[in-house]
């Protein structure tokens, strides 16, 4: 039975409507990343860039919330028979790369349900008594949406399964031989979980979540239609062919459409005439050193690397760091997935290698010759 003792309840890391605190206009309980990552204009982590920006954008609704069809479809129907029913809805996991949508969702969710929502993140959820403060205040049919879910630690991780399983928190009166265990019931509600990594996720909490969806990359038509809603909510005028090329270079990810919009608006302001057509875009994202294909200076710096310097010969992924002067976790982490969605870089046993379309880009003839395959 998983146990917490009764006084170590605290104030928990929770952002709610009812605090008047976050409202889930930030991600919830979490500090913009100050990491030399963050600095990047094309990291899909909440930065301090976004502050405000999240705020003003967030869809409120299933019918503002673009792009991700079949997810969408499937929470319409199962919140239209929770509300039939008048039960709460079934425990949801979100899982995907950051930035695609896994908060606003959780708020969509809540929004839909008529509920009102209760936000924090896994890190943020130090003790089990805090948990415990968390559910012992949510009212009936409450969405609790836990950013992060995967970085709970073991202990509070415990108290979350009778809470989701039977909404009863098991406690600790007292200490040592005098102790004694008492069940608590708490309202019954919806949790919202999400994660980049579900591999991390421990099988136990996994189980726990009666739905499971990933949300996958966002097509540039979707994130044209999202380019757009934002031009309008900050009234920036923009046409479809400037929509489109913000759309083409924010890799498949609203939040990166909607910083890059933001920049480009900057941008036609100051050297342009506040409007934004497609040559601003292109002009205001290449200033920025975004190319066409979405890549900052960092990707085509390693693209140059495995095609120029090393010639398309496999390039380990120590000797790769080094030469960009990165650490091998960060090239691995950050750098390395969005090269490899694009089919410009592979991992081969021997090492990196750069692609035929890899070597396109950076306009070098293919080496007829090349060492690639395995
Ligand atoms: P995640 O939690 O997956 O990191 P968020 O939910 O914080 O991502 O989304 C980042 C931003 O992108 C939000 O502030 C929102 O404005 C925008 N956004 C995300 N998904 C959509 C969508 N489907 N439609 C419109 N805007 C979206």
């Amino acid at each position: 039975m998983a146990m917490w003792e009764s006084d170590t309840l605290s104030t928990p890391a929770l952002t709610n409507e009812a605090t008047g605190a976050n409202n889930l206009g930030d991600h919830p309980a979490s500090e913009p990343s100050e990491t030399s990552e963050a600095a990047r204009i094309l990291t899909p982590e909440y930065t301090e860039d976004d502050l405000g920006l999240d705020r003003s954008l967030r869809p409120q609704s299933l019918e503002e919330y673009l792009g991700q069809t079949r997810v969408k479809e499937n929470l319409d129907v199962l919140i239209a028979a929770a509300r039939k029913r008048g039960e709460v809805l079934d425990h949801i996991l979100f899982s995907g790369p950051p930035g695609l949508g896994k908060t606003t969702l959780a708020s969509v969710v809540a929004h839909e349900l008529g509920s009102s929502l209760k936000a924090t993140s896994g890190p943020a959820i130090e003790r089990a008594g805090d948990l415990a403060a968390i559910l012992s205040n949510l009212e009936k049919g409450d969405v609790l949406f836990i950013d992060e879910i995967h970085r709970l630690n073991r202990s509070v991780e415990e108290v979350l399964y009778p809470a989701m399983e039977d909404f009863v928190l098991d406690i600790i009166i007292g200490k040592g031989p005098a102790a004694r265990s008492l069940r608590l019931e708490i309202p019954p509600f919806t949790l919202i979980g999400a994660t980049t990594r579900t591999g991390l996720l421990t099988g136990p909490l996994r189980d726990r979540f009666g739905m499971a969806f990933r949300l996958d990359y966002y097509s540039p038509t979707e994130l044209h239609d999202i380019v757009v809603r934002s031009a309008n909510l900050l009234d920036v005028e923009i046409d479809a062919q400037g929509a489109g090329e913000i759309a083409r270079r924010s890799r498949g990810t609203p939040r990166l459409a909607n910083r890059l919009l933001k920049r480009v608006r900057d941008f036609a302001e100051v050297r342009g005439c506040g409007s934004i057509n497609e040559d601003t875009a292109a002009e205001a994202l290449s200033f920025f050193e975004v190319d066409n294909l979405g890549l900052d200076a960092m990707d085509n710096k390693i693209l140059e690397l495995l095609t120029s310097s090393f010639c398309g010969r496999p390039v380990g992924l120590t000797t790769l760091a080094s030469a960009l002067g990165e650490d091998a976790d960060t090239v691995e982490d950050v750098y390395e997935p969005y090269l490899l969605q694009q089919g410009l870089l592979q991992r081969t046993p021997k090492g990196r290698v750069a692609t035929e379309r890899a070597f396109e880009h950076c306009g070098i003839p293919y080496p007829k010759t090349n060492d690639t395959k395995e």
